[in-house]
């Protein structure tokens, strides 16, 4: 059984002044694989203050000091790949598709954030001033615990880049991959309490970072109600935020959508990461007059989805990552027969033959409306929802009256047509025949889905502030 005692401050392992055990699991096996010892509210004052010390240098620091801490930390990820992987299968049951082609992402991160570094000016001319952007001052980087290591790339990344220091607080479901991201960060010579780590309870430490005087930025990843929670406690000091929250994305298959090649695609995207995934294309939304076709090509799709262990290459959806999300899907399934939808393709309990483990059944209803709490609420699990649209007006409609505005998606032959659709729907990212988001381009969400944007100068702007002298 791993023991994981602790955390990393000030350029050091420390054994945390918390002394909460919590366990940790494989939801694939239901079985214990290890153990956390937790950050309390003293370590977080600890590492809050190695942070600000680390700032008085770090945020003076020119370019290329900062483009060689940046690189030694792409190359040391790199070299913990395999770790990363273990550790992903093993803690939260991810698939090969997520660990083959999302996690590699995380040293690019590094990389992306170097290059950018190389062309951003810092100083700039407006008017009869001269604009500086200047370190935002600590930040807090908060992160949830599926694809927890390219999140926490991405953020420190960029904060480095830009000047910042960082207090992360990775998901206590996540300490496994958080081992293996300190040991890279300590592999890469970071100088110390620019980054620091403190794996702690959301409901015990993060209230504590989130209101901390010292903190001047919370970069959050996670859900909605977790968000709004940060936002009051930050209110008091001000703090800059940059919020990634939940989704519940529309997948519109315009009428002239190629099925062929658009069913696995839209599915690929609702099932991705287990279905538990911000970005995921949960509600397809289908042309009524081609739905009997679009509900056929998706139970042809769905072998290609098969429940099954996560180191499985055939495996298509993994195990939920715990007993209460496991619990929580399935009353998302019941509450959807309640509501007057029916089955399409899975249901309620567990895939035949996998009695052991937090596995779901991949599921699809038909027969909804957008109004059903299931083609409302952000599930996070493998549950998908089809809804019909009369023409592509009714269509934008659908897609919009959602409370979420992360992701969609648009399917059809006639790019051009598609365009017309895609700029018409409420997000903060809609993408024509693909699923994946553009790396280079602004991620993040409007209404409950999040503040501000990620990725390339997006997330460098997000740990900026701009002052401006005027002589
Ligand atoms: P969560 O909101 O429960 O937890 C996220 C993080 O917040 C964890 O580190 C948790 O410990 C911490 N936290 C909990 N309470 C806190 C508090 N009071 N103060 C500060 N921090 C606190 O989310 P989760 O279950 O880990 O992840 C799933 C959610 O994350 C889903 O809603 C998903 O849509 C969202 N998500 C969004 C994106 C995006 O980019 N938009 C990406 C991944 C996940």
């Amino acid at each position: 059984m791993r023991k994981i005692n602790q955390i990393y401050v000030d350029g050091k392992f420390v054994t945390p002044h918390g002394t909460e055990l919590f366990s940790l699991f494989n939801p694939a096996t239901e079985g214990i694989i290890g153990e956390v010892r937790l950050a309390d509210e003293v370590d977080v004052h600890t590492a809050v203050a190695a942070a600000k010390r680390a700032f008085s240098t770090w945020s003076k620091t020119g370019k290329d000091e900062r483009i060689a801490v940046l690189n030694r930390l792409s190359a040391s990820f790199t070299e913990r790949l395999d770790d990363f992987k273990e550790a992903m299968v093993e803690e939260y049951g991810a698939v090969r598709g997520i660990v083959d082609e999302l996690l590699p992402l995380a040293p690019v991160m590094f990389t992306e954030a170097a290059k950018l570094l190389q062309s951003y000016d810092f100083s700039r001319e407006q008017g009869s001033s001269t604009v500086m952007m200047n370190p935002v001052g600590v930040a807090a980087v908060i992160t949830p615990w599926n694809l927890n290591i390219v999140f926490v790339a991405q953020k420190v990344a960029y904060a480095l880049a830009a000047g910042t220091t960082v207090v992360v607080k990775p998901s206590e479901l996540s300490a496994s991959q958080t081992q293996v991201v300190m040991e890279a960060l300590d592999a890469a010579d970071v100088p110390p309490g620019v980054v620091n780590i403190v794996t702690g309870r959301g409901d015990v430490i993060g209230d504590v970072i989130t209101s901390h005087p010292d903190v001047a930025k919370v970069s959050f990843t996670g859900s909605t109600p977790v968000g709004s929670r940060i936002m009051r406690n930050a209110a008091d000091t001000f703090k800059r935020l940059t919020f990634e929250l939940g989704g519940k994305g529309p997948t519109i298959l315009l009428d002239d959508a190629d099925l062929s090649a658009a069913i696995p695609m839209a599915l690929a995207s609702g099932f991705l990461n287990n279905g538990q995934t911000c970005f995921s294309g949960t509600r397809i939304l289908a042309p009524r007059h081609r739905l009997d076709e679009v509900l056929q090509a998706i139970e042809a799709t769905m072998p290609g989805f098969r429940a099954g262990d996560p180191r499985d290459p055939e495996t298509g959806v993994g195990p939920v990552v715990s007993q209460a999300q496991y619990d929580r899907v399935q009353s998302y399934i019941r509450l959807g027969l309640e509501e007057g939808a029916q089955i399409l393709v899975g249901g309620e309990g567990r895939p035949e033959g996998l009695e052991k483990g937090w596995y779901v059944q991949p599921t699809v209803f038909t027969g909804v409306t957008n109004q059903m709490r299931i083609a409302r609420e952000e599930i996070f699990g493998p549950v998908l929802v089809v809804i019909p649209f009369e023409d592509d007006d009714d269509a934008v409609s659908i897609a919009n009256d959602s409370p979420y505005g992360l992701q969609a998606q648009v399917f059809s032959t006639d790019t051009e047509r598609a365009r017309r659709v895609a700029v018409q729907v409420e997000a903060g990212a809609v993408l024509v025949n693909r699923i994946f988001n553009d790396l280079e381009a602004p991620f993040g969400g409007i209404k409950l889905s999040g503040i501000g944007r990620e990725q390339n100068v997006s997330s460098l702007e997000a740990y900026l502030e701009p002052r401006t002298i005027t002589a």
